[in-house]
């Protein structure tokens, strides 16, 4: 088993690069260390978190408890006619996991190219992007309960997927620690090019009948051009999550607000860019100390230099009361802060 280290800086183990400390860190590379490291009672009740890259987390200050950093590695598929299951370590960096499959013409991430982080982490928040959720992808995963000790596996109905939502963030957070997730995809491609974005990208290239290929170098290009580079500055993606209001509510903002983006969802609901919220509020580019919004999209807060977690949680606050005064909606952030 990895050795607990003592007083370890979290700086270049999140993508806000803020820094923080861990009283005791240690990292697991197989499965099989879980069960050794919570053998000792010190750890079964210890504060704890468990962290993968670290691009979805502000620490707003020094975490006093044990940080374990999930770098269980490994990718393997199993072919069956035309669905393949791929299985991959929870220490699997997401992006590698995208490319093999794409490499090899497995259908079914090429939308999610280039979400930074582990595979471990995209159950949590049901990664998504481009019109494409984990969810759609996802067999099952394999998970460490920490007071049960044993390894469960955790079948889609068991994981109570929503918009960036799963139960790995309600009742069984830091109670489960994912080990691997297996992915069913496909042989027989199924391209979802609803986003606008892509769609422009792929017509200005030419590209008329797009394979899983076009669409994830599309995604890439769209995305590097568009989203601040998490190691020349730091950030963690869209601070935020989109609200989802009901019919009646949007009726009433459209009166107010004809031109606000949105999007209407199948059960009567609508999505409203936070972005756009973010930036009619006033918030688009401003920078505050060492924390700004990014320029290409409000959503992303970013850290400009040495901001620390707190200035960044406090900038967070302003915007919400910002967007909630102007709006009437309350932001909801979709970072994980500790
Ligand atoms: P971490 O940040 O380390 O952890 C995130 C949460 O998951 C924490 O609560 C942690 O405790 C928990 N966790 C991590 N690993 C495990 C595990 N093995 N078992 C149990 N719990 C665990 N997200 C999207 O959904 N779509 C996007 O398009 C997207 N784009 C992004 C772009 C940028 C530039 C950045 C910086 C972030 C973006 N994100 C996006 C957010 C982020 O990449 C994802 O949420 C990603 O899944 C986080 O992975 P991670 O390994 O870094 O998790
Ligand atoms: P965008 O294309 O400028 O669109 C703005 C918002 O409108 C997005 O948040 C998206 O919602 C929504 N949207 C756009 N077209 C849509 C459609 N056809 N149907 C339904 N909703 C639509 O967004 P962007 O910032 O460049 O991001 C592009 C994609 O990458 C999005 O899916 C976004 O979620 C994802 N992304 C996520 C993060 C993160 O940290 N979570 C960071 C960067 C990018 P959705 O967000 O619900 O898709």
């Amino acid at each position: 088993m990895y050795p607990i280290a003592e007083h370890v800086s979290l700086k270049n183990l999140n993508t806000f690069r803020v820094e923080a400390h861990a009283r005791w860190f240690t990292e697991i590379h197989q499965e099989e260390d879980l069960s050794l490291l919570f053998a000792d009672q010190q750890w079964k009740g210890a504060a704890r978190l468990v962290i993968g890259g670290g691009s979805n987390i502000l620490f707003t200050r020094d975490f006093e408890g044990l940080i374990i950093r999930m770098n269980i590695p490994g990718i393997t598929h199993q072919i069956d006619g035309e669905s393949v299951l791929v299985h991959a370590g929870a220490g699997v960096v997401w992006n590698d996991l995208v490319l093999y499959c794409v490499e090899r013409g497995f259908a079914g991430v090429e939308n999610l190219t280039l979400i930074p982080g582990t595979v471990g982490a995209s159950p949590v928040q049901n990664i998504g992007a481009y019109g494409v959720e984990l969810k759609d992808v996802f067999h099952s995963c394999r998970a460490y309960h920490i007071k049960k000790g044993e390894v469960i596996t955790f079948l889609p109905e068991d994981c109570r997927f929503g918009y960036r939502d799963s139960i790995f963030k309600h009742e069984l957070k830091n109670q489960v620690i994912i080990t691997s997730v297996t992915f069913k995809l496909s042989l027989n491609p199924q391209i979802n090019i609803s986003y606008g974005a892509i769609r422009q990208e792929l017509e200005t290239r030419h590209i008329d009948e797009p394979g899983i290929k076009d669409v994830s170098l599309v995604v890439s290009e769209i995305r590097v051009s568009k989203l601040p580079d998490p190691s020349t500055i730091g950030n963690a993606g869209s601070f935020f999550k989109n609200p989802v209001i009901n019919e009646q509510q949007f009726v009433h903002l459209k009166s107010a607000f004809p031109d606000i983006v949105h999007y209407c969802l199948p059960n009567s609901t609508v999505k409203l860019a936070a972005g756009w919220l973010i930036e009619k509020s006033g918030w688009k580019g401003k920078q505050i100390r060492q924390t700004a919004t990014w320029k290409n999209q409000a959503l992303v807060i970013v850290n400009v230099g040495s901001a620390l977690g707190s200035e960044i949680y406090d900038f967070s606050e302003e915007i919400i009361k910002d967007v909630n005064e102007k709006f009437n909606i309350t932001l909801e952030r979709e970072v994980n802060v500790f």
